[in-house]
């Protein structure tokens, strides 16, 4: 599941992408494509999803997102041959089900009075179905085995960061090149954002290198909105320095655990931000640092907060 290329609050990521997923929840502290990416553009933002847990809207198309997710998914544990867009359709149904059954909260989104409740959940489902369908305009399932479907991949780098992150889906040819598959249900970002969307699967390619000593030939985003994919083939090299680009930004992300100095960074991407009434970049105040829950969340060095 993954992050929109140019929102923190990703309208139309998958499960990977999710603003906090307590079943992602890490051992001790982790990065993850996702969070990495919240720190990078707000590190307030970073604070109030990963430290104080704040709660998000949850939007259709988010949702969206997870239920096209979990159809792909799905897909793939029927028998190749039966991989197909009627089989696809059939089981939209089942997984919104399930959705629901997980998170009655998803079904209040289409509650009479909902904010959103414009759309009729026959034509959100629909729109779902019509993603679904396109995606066998890109792909034949029948003739791939993937080796992993929303695959936890994570490793310990020497310096002890631990890099955690879901992989949609994992290709192994029989040669043992890899390739990285991830879907998204919005569009082709313009050449400007294609850096950004990348690097959710250098993240993974990374993890993956230093995991199976195997650098992936191919990491593929593939846009169900419109139909096209992004792929990209990173060498040895580029994993190296984008470690240590994640080296630089855990480093400052302990530098703000350590004095409790998150800064809000206002750009446009505040528009999707649910956290702007406790923004100071709009007139807010953060709630005081949660140094307990970062505490139990194996946060070592933590700010001293003064108590009451
Ligand atoms: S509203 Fe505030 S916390 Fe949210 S992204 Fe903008 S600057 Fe960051």
């Amino acid at each position: 599941m993954a992050q929109d290329s140019t929102s923190p609050g990703s309208p139309t990521d998958g499960p990977t992408d999710a603003p906090v997923d307590a079943t992602a929840a890490p051992r001790r502290p982790s990065l993850s494509p996702s969070r990495a990416a919240d720190f990078k553009t707000c590190p307030l933002l970073y604070r109030f999803r990963t430290l104080d847990r704040l709660p998000e809207r949850k939007s259709r198309a988010a949702v969206r997102g997870t239920l096209v997710h979990a159809v792909l998914e799905k897909l793939y544990e029927l028998p190749a041959a039966e991989r197909t867009p009627a089989a696809a359709q059939q089981l939209l149904a089942p997984a919104w089900a399930e959705l629901q059954e997980a998170d009655p909260e998803v079904a209040e989104l289409f509650a009479a009075g909902a904010e959103e409740a414009a759309e009729p959940l026959d034509a959100w489902l629909a729109s779902a179905g019509a993603l679904v369908e396109r995606y066998f305009s890109m792909e034949d399932p029948r003739r791939i085995q993937p080796e992993g479907r929303e695959q936890l991949v994570e490793v310990t780098l020497p310096d002890g960061l631990l890099l955690r992150g879901f992989v949609d889906r994992l290709d192994v040819a029989p040669s043992g090149a890899i390739r990285v598959v991830d879907y998204k249900t919005g569009a082709t970002p313009r050449e400007a954002f294609e850096a950004k969307a990348l690097f959710q699967m250098k993240f993974y390619a990374l993890v993956l290198w230093r995991v199976r000593g195997v650098v992936a030939s191919q990491l593929k985003l593939m846009y169900l909105s419109d139909g096209d994919a992004l792929t990209y083939s990173p060498d040895e090299g580029e994993l190296v320095r984008f470690e240590r680009t994640l080296q630089a930004i855990w480093a400052a992300i302990e530098r703000a655990v350590s004095t409790g100095d998150f800064r809000p960074s206002p750009s446009r991407l505040c528009s999707w931000c649910d956290h702007q009434a406790v923004c100071p970049s709009f007139g807010g105040t953060p709630p005081p640092f949660p140094a307990e829950a970062a505490a139990a969340a194996g946060w070592a060095t933590l700010p001293v907060v003064e108590r009451d």
